[in-house]
């Protein structure tokens, strides 16, 4: 970390500050540059919070040289990490996981249909929302523990291991005995408080992106369930909010090679949240694919038009089978399985 000191600061004001940052146990060497003194800080500077340091009235500005992420940092683990999920693999040159399933769970029926068939067509995980983050308190909340159970039963009669987003920490117990791979949703990306109770558990966290957070916002976030204890954590990119009507977000594909450079965490790519509709869904999973994705999570309906939340993005069985075809050909070609 550089810290420039404002030019004509006095002597003693400048000290107050070094001995400080001694103080916190960083070694601190100073040069002068163009009438302003440089105070470099050697040392972990995760732990040093640029605010507290420009609350000296005479420090011009705060440059970090390394990211304030550590356990999720490249630069510093090299070795990706690869996430088991019951012996499904997720991570670089693995198989590319297919996460599909409804965006709520609904009814033992509508599940069972959908199950089925996604494994017909290649998918290895099962998906369904029974706590749902709803912008309107008057929309479906899903089935709460009900769903949770019929999402048990699905995973015991057809193997698949199951996706399902948990909304609070005092959901945890139910979560940890029902569920293989716990969701934080983009509304809770930071909610800091579940992130810290979900770094407790060993079960594989999706972490999704926040629908207005920066890449470093969204590795900062991961790094308080690694460091809280748990290095299970997948990120996914759902899209982010921008000017753009003509889609419901805008997926960020760019975060995929950013993410692969950064970071050592698996990505996979949600493209039903990231546009909003079931038109564009295969064409961004194949490209989400071809950008390095390590996974897809697609929501699939057996009867969109009647689904009781997100219909307008979900797949019918038909048409995912589909997707599943056409990205199969995209897999091939960059050399890796489905
Ligand atoms: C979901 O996966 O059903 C969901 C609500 O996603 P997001 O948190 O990305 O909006
Ligand atoms: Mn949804």
């Amino acid at each position: 970390m550089i810290i420039t000191i404002k030019a004509k600061t006095p002597k003693s004001e400048l000290k107050k500050l070094i001995i400080k940052l001694e103080g916190l146990g960083f070694n601190i060497t100073k040069n002068d540059h163009a009438n302003k003194v440089m105070v470099n800080v050697f040392g972990d500077t995760t732990t040093i919070d640029d605010n507290a340091i420009l609350a000296f009235l005479f420090v011009e500005s705060v440059t970090r040289i390394s990211a304030p992420y550590k356990r999720v940092n490249r630069d510093i683990f090299k070795e990706d990490v690869i996430v088991n999920v019951n012996g499904i693999l997720i991570g670089n040159k693995q198989p590319i996981a297919i996460i599909a399933g409804p965006c709520s769970v609904e009814s033992e029926e509508s599940l069972n249909m959908i199950a089925a068939s996604i494994k017909k067509s290649g998918a290895k995980l099962l998906r369904g929302g029974a706590f749902k983050p709803r912008t309107s308190p008057y929309a479906f909340q899903g089935l709460g523990v009900a769903g949770i159970d019929l999402l048990k039963k699905a995973n015991q009669k057809y193997n698949l291991p199951i996706v399902s987003e948990i909304s609070a920490a005092s959901q945890i117990e139910l979560f940890e005995a029902n569920v293989d791979i716990l969701q934080v949703g983009a509304r809770n990306m930071q909610n800091f408080e579940l992130l810290k109770a979900l770094g407790k558990t060993s079960k594989p966290i999706l972490l999704k992106r926040g629908f207005a957070n920066t890449i470093e916002e969204w590795l900062m976030s991961a790094e308080y369930i690694v460091s809280a204890g748990n290095p299970n954590v997948i990120l996914c990119e759902r899209g982010i909010r921008t000017f753009e009507t003509y889609t419901r977000n805008t997926l960020d594909l760019s975060v995929i090679p950013i993410i692969k450079q950064k970071s050592n965490l698996p990505i996979i790519v949600d493209p039903s949240h990231a546009t909003g509709d079931w038109r564009l869904v295969e064409k961004m999973a194949m490209a989400a694919i071809v950008a390095g994705a390590d996974g897809l999570m697609i929501e699939v309906h057996d009867n969109p038009e009647m689904a009781l939340s997100d219909g307008a993005q979900s797949l019918t069985l038909e048409n995912f089978d589909k997707l599943m075809v056409e990205c199969r050909k995209m897999a091939k070609a960059i050399e890796r399985e489905i």
